[in-house]
């Protein structure tokens, strides 16, 4: 039968979709090998910023030699990055043979097939209707991690925030039946998998688009009492439709739905977020905050924030600082703009130049590490149940997992502890991760 590699650049959602895509290869009797050995390659990439786009880009023109020799692997390029320049990817490296965007992965083992034997063909499925989805079927049960995984419960966005790719790469918001969710939860709760992270562009405006009043608070109750999941995460929100049901929903399965909530501020000025269509001021945003921290103490509470997006002024810039310090964040995903083409953003004349952006970004990530520095050094000496679920990136003997507020933890452990719960106590924080040691094992 036929061999593939599969590489997967980007967000949690292209993981999941990688995921998927080897499980469908795997029930038709393909093998996943190294890329050597490999008749197809599949690049999984992501388009949301630039820098993204063109590790794809430098990936694809390593595939030359082998092409000039052996006429093989054809690479088959899936995901957003698909979508936003796959054809002109095909029109440049004749290896490139099968192009599909995110909306059509239930059309990629198929065609793969089709094309394995045709091999003359180029196969291009892009998402010309936004709306239009092709499912997978099944359950990611051929995972990269056994004991956790991802499950999409929207595909889309329609929110056109002023710098995003997503609504044009990804489409239109669609939710998933619920049905369909829960038992995918279900089969992977029956297949080991203890702790789940339900992903959306948006996750809270699930159920917006059906007709029957379900909602994403209705689906984290769900998930949490009936689907045997041990742990449930969630990510991203919107800081304009993060509603109080979805607090309380958390606040009452607390032993299931973990304490954290990745809420993107994006900018601290409300000049900028109105150029940014977010459709918050910071006063609102500061009220979200206050009911989830008032509901949930304890909760792990990171964001992502845009710096030198067009039209931000040095005012603008220290209005964003000053709002790290008020909210002091367990983590900050940070970035300097980037111009994506199709967007309202990158049509503005009144770009901010790279060096100062840089500038700014750099601002950012000292202010941030000491906050994030301040917060893990609080607590250390305290106690938290912790699923070990990887081997730490680096150092020898080191297992990692992460508190229910989503702070990863290193412990020296060995491997047969992967897959475990243990309480750790806190032993050392460091800027971006804590140390502790294993005071109780659990199972
Ligand atoms: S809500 Fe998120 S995914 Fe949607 S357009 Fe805005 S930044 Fe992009």
């Amino acid at each position: 039968m036929y061999r593939y590699a599969l590489k997967v650049y980007g967000c949690q959602m292209n993981v999941y979709d990688g995921d998927k895509m080897k499980t469908a290869l795997k029930e038709r009797g393909w093998t996943e090998v190294h890329e050597e050995e490999a008749d197809v390659v599949i690049l999984n990439g992501c388009s949301i910023r630039d820098k993204a786009e063109q590790k794809v880009w430098s990936d694809l023109g390593r595939f030359a030699p082998r092409w000039e020799r052996e006429r093989k692997p054809f690479v088959a390029v899936t995901g957003c990055v698909a979508q936003n320049v796959g054809r002109k990817m095909a029109a440049r490296f004749p290896w490139v043979r099968f192009v599909s965007g995110p909306r059509h992965i239930g059309a990629v083992p198929d065609g793969l097939e089709k094309l394995m034997a045709s091999p003359g063909e180029i196969f291009l499925f892009l998402d010309d209707d936004p709306r239009a989805f092709i499912e997978l079927p099944g359950a990611p049960v051929e995972r990269v991690n056994p004991w956790k995984a991802f499950v999409t419960i929207s595909h889309g966005c329609d929110n056109f925030c002023s710098y995003c790719i997503v609504p044009y790469v990804r489409g239109r918001f669609v939710s998933r039946p619920p049905e369909d969710i829960l038992e995918e939860m279900r089969t992977l709760a029956a297949d080991g998998v203890l702790e789940i992270t339900l992903l959306g562009q948006n996750v809270n405006s699930y159920g917006k688009d059906f007709t029957n009043g379900y909602t994403f608070a209705d689906l984290l109750r769900d998930g949490a009492l009936k689907t045997g999941v041990r742990l449930l995460r969630f990510a991203t929100s919107h800081p304009r439709d993060f509603t109080p049901d979805i607090v309380e929903v958390m606040a009452e399965h607390s032993s299931v739905i973990c304490p954290s909530i990745n809420l993107p501020i994006q900018s601290g000025s409300d000049r900028v977020l109105a150029l940014m269509n977010r459709g918050y001021t910071v006063e609102q945003y500061r009220a979200v905050v206050s009911a989830i921290r008032s509901r949930l103490p304890g909760v792990g509470l990171t964001t992502d924030l845009i710096v030198g997006h067009p039209g931000e002024t040095e005012e603008d810039y220290r209005e964003s600082l000053k709002v790290l310090e008020e909210f002091r964040f367990d983590l900050v995903h940070s970035a300097a703009y980037s111009p994506r083409e199709g967007t309202g953003a990158a049509r503005r004349e009144d770009q901010v130049p790279h060096r100062e952006k840089m500038a700014r970004l750099n601002g950012v990530n000292i202010l941030q590490s000491r906050i994030a520095r301040e917060i893990n050094e609080s607590l250390v000496g305290s106690f938290f149940p912790v699923l070990l679920d990887d081997f730490a990136p680096r150092g020898d003997g080191l297992l990692q997992g992460r508190t229910p507020s989503d702070k990863v933890v290193l412990v020296e452990a060995g491997e047969e502890m992967l897959g475990r719960f243990v309480r750790v106590e806190i032993t050392r924080a460091d800027n971006w991760c804590l140390s502790g040691r294993i005071v109780e094992n659990g199972k």
